[in-house]
C-alpha cells in the first residue's frame, strides 16, 4: 500500500478542500468540482505507479478540458489571471479567486507547480506540439512574464477606474480572447524556439505566483545520490531544463520543476 500513498494523499487533500468549501460556502458545486479534480489527479498518479506512459496526459486532458470547456465556456467563469483580479477587486471569494488560491498561490506550497503538468489548459494544447524537450539553452527574456502580469492587472484596474458597465460580459470575452492569444503566442514560440514550454518559461504571467510559492513545495522530486550514476538522462528528458540531481532549491531547480515525472520514468537506476 505504501506506493499508493501519494495518490491517496492527493485525494485526501482535494476532498478536504471540497468538503470544507461545500460546507462553508453552502454550495454543492465545490464538492463536485474539487472531487472531480482530486479523483482525476489520483487516477493519473495511480496509472503512473502502474507505469502507464500517458498517465500525466490523461489527467491533463481530464482536468484542463473540464476547466476550459465546462467552467470557462459553459459556466462563463474567467479563470485566467484577469478573472482573478476581477473577483479580487469585487471582493468576492468565488470561482477564480478560489481557483487561484488553491491551484496557484497556496496549493504550490504542497504540490509545487503540479498545476502546470496536470491541469493547465494552455499547456494541455502546447504539449501536443513536437518539441517536448528543449534543444537550445534558455533565452534571457524571462522578464516578459512580469510585463504580462502587470498588463493583466492594469487592464482590469482600468475597467474599474473607468466605471465600465457590463463587466461580467467583458470578462467572459476577455477569457475567450485571452485564451486564443495564449494559444497563438504559445504555438508560435514553441516552433520558433523548438520548445513546447517556451510560453511557460517566458510569457506566462501566472508564474509570478507559481514560482515563489513552489520554492517551498513539500512534494518534490529528489535524487538518491547513492543510486545515481550521473548518466545525465534525467536532464536530457526534462522539459524545464531542471538539473534534478541537484537536490538544492537554488535557482531554477527550486521553482521550475513541474512534477511531470519524465525524469523519474526515464532514470535507469530508479534514483529519483
Ligand atoms: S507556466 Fe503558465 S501556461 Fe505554462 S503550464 Fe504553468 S500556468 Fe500553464
Ligand atoms: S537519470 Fe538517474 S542515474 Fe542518470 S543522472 Fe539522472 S538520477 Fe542519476
Ligand atoms: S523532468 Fe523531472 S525535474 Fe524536469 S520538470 Fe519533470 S519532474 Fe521536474
Amino acid at each position: 500500500m505504501k506506493k499508493y500513498a501519494m495518490p491517496i494523499l492527493m485525494l485526501v487533500v482535494f476532498e478536504t478542500i471540497a468538503i470544507t468549501l461545500w460546507l462553508t460556502k453552502g454550495n454543492i458545486f465545490y464538492l463536485f468540482n474539487f472531487s472531480y479534480i482530486g479523483c482525476s489527479i489520483a487516477l493519473g498518479m495511480f496509472l503512473f505507479i502502474k507505469e502507464y506512459k500517458y498517465a500525466r496526459r490523461i489527467v491533463q486532458l481530464l482536468v484542463g478540458s473540464y476547466m476550459l470547456v465546462y467552467l470557462g465556456l459553459i459556466c462563463r467563469e474567467n479563470l485566467q489571471i484577469e478573472g482573478f483580479w476581477y473577483y479580487l477587486f469585487t471582493g468576492v471569494f468565488e470561482a477564480a479567486t478560489i481557483h487561484y488560491a488553491v491551484a496557484k498561490i497556496f496549493g504550490p506550497l504542497i504540490f509545487g507547480r503540479g498545476w502546470c503538468s496536470y491541469a493547465c489548459w494552455t499547456a494541455m494544447v502546447l504539449d501536443f506540439l513536437p518539441y517536448p524537450v528543449p534543444s537550445q539553452p534558455r533565452k534571457k527574456i524571462e522578464w516578459i512574464r512580469y510585463c504580462t502580469f502587470a498588463l493583466s492587472l492594469i487592464f482590469v484596474a482600468a475597467l474599474f477606474l473607468a466605471h465600465v458597465g457590463n463587466l461580467e460580459k467583458i470578462m467572459f470575452w476577455a477569457f475567450i480572447v485571452g485564451n486564443a492569444a495564449y494559444y497563438v503566442v504559445g504555438i508560435i514560440l514553441a516552433y520558433a524556439f523548438k520548445d513546447n514550454r517556451a510560453f511557460c518559461k517566458y510569457i506566462c504571467p501566472v508564474t509570478v505566483f507559481l514560482k515563489p510559492m513552489s520554492y517551498f513545495a513539500r512534494i518534490r522530486v529528489k535524487c538518491d545520490k547513492e543510486k545515481c550514476v550521473s548518466c545525465g538522462k534525467c536532464k536530457r528528458v526534462c522539459p524545464m531544463d531542471v538539473d534534478v540531481t541537484d537536490n538544492s532549491r537554488n535557482r531554477k531547480n527550486g521553482t521550475e520543476c513541474i512534477l511531470c515525472m519524465e525524469c523519474v520514468r526515464n532514470c535507469p537506476k530508479k534514483a529519483l
